[in-house]
């Protein structure tokens, strides 16, 4: 048996007539940057995410630096982030010449321990980016609360968590800005690159729709400095082909999750992923915990048996070599680092059997024992 990370094949398979039908049209119509399907796909994440605008962009990348960019975060400025998540969310931030203040992340959701939030604001912090991880909802609550004391806007990253709800309200509307990717292996993925921000806030939207596109309202009259971040029209028409299965993959992902849950349940030496009643968790990824000094041998276990499983990430940002110059100490944010030495992402998509999660639940009991009782 092999068992992929993902199975886009699988997913391509089960809506082909229709993306092939979507893709058609566009390339009939010819209009490849800026046709109506932009504005049908902007319309409809908007609705998804219970905000007055979306902006379709190039990535979700793009999302977070335009969303830095509008609220004019530059040189010397701050932001707070976690230490664990993508590169991209920090990147983003150093891009600007502003840098990035990171916060110890809660080691039940992975998320940032919003306990901890208050004491690196200064003078200087010009926002706080609460990443979605794995598509589990931050503590909006809390983080929203402090936001408003200190009158500093959020930018939820929420690349991993579209359709997911934190006291029953979708991410992307929970803050200032929130930004989402397309990337082929999100929840909602495109055929390459893509991402949207969602806001409330007039200003904000006309100002990345200008910044999307040059800094120009109208063609040729550039009124400030921009970039070239356009969503192509080909991969609007693939989202909205993908768009009306987003609810049923979710779910299907939330029940493969709860099955992974039952199956490893009281395995010493795993533990399995936080389930939080406040928030739907979207399981973008299935994210287990294993004795540190076991992780690597485990994955090449499940490697040899023909199970895809990724780390992410191996190494927190505070720590990673392009970030050195910001003089973290690996020990600065120990759950950070913890968790970088102890994940492990299992294969979960919608396509995904119930029998293929036995088959991996299995070796892993068998595995996770043996190696934690008889050190092999
Ligand atoms: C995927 C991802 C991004 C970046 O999105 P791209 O579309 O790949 O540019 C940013 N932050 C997080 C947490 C992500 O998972």
């Amino acid at each position: 048996m092999t068992i992929p990370a993902i199975d886009l094949q699988a997913q391509y398979k089960s809506i082909k007539n229709d993306i092939d039908a979507a893709l058609k049209n566009v390339i009939t119509n010819a209009h490849f940057v800026g046709g109506k399907e932009i504005g049908l796909l902007e319309e409809k994440i908007a609705s998804l995410t219970n905000t007055k605008y979306a902006v379709a962009l190039n990535s979700g990348t793009d999302a977070l630096y335009l969303a830095l960019l509008a609220l004019e975060i530059s040189k010397d400025d701050e932001v707070i982030t976690s230490p664990f998540t993508f590169f991209a969310t920090a990147e983003v931030i150093c891009l600007l010449g502003a840098k990035p203040v990171f916060v110890d992340i809660n080691p039940q959701t992975f998320n940032i321990d919003e306990t901890q939030i208050e004491k690196a604001i200064t003078k200087r912090t010009k926002a706080i980016m609460p990443v979605h991880m794995f598509g589990l909802p931050a503590n909006m609550s809390a983080i929203r609360n402090i936001a408003k004391q200190h009158e500093i806007p959020i930018v939820e990253d929420a690349c991993q968590a579209i359709a997911a709800t934190y006291k029953g309200k979708p991410v992307g509307g929970l803050g200032t800005i929130g930004c989402f990717s397309f990337y082929p292996t999100k929840n909602l993925g495109a055929w390459g690159d893509g991402g949207m921000i969602t806001t409330n806030n007039t200003k904000i939207a006309t100002t990345i729709r200008m910044l999307r596109n040059h800094g120009s309202k109208r063609k040729y009259f550039n009124d400030r400095v921009g970039i070239s971040s356009r969503l192509d029209t080909l991969q609007a028409a693939v989202l909205l082909a993908k768009l009306p299965h987003l609810n049923k993959w979710t779910k299907r992902r939330q029940s493969l999750a709860h099955y992974f849950n039952r199956v490893l349940k009281g395995v010493l030496g795993i533990s399995t992923p936080f389930v939080d009643n406040k928030s739907e968790h979207v399981y973008n990824q299935y994210t287990i915990r294993l004795p540190a000094n076991k992780r690597d041998k485990i994955q090449a276990v499940l490697k040899q048996n023909g199970i895809a499983s990724i780390i992410y990430y191996p190494i927190p940002l505070h720590i990673i070599p392009a970030l050195a110059y910001l003089g973290y100490d690996k020990e600065d944010f120990p759950e950070a680092l913890k968790a970088s030495q102890e994940v492990l992402s299992l294969p979960l998509y919608p396509e995904l059997k119930e029998s293929q999660i036995d088959f991996i639940a299995a070796l892993l009991k068998q595995h996770v024992y043996s190696l934690t009782h008889y050190d092999v």
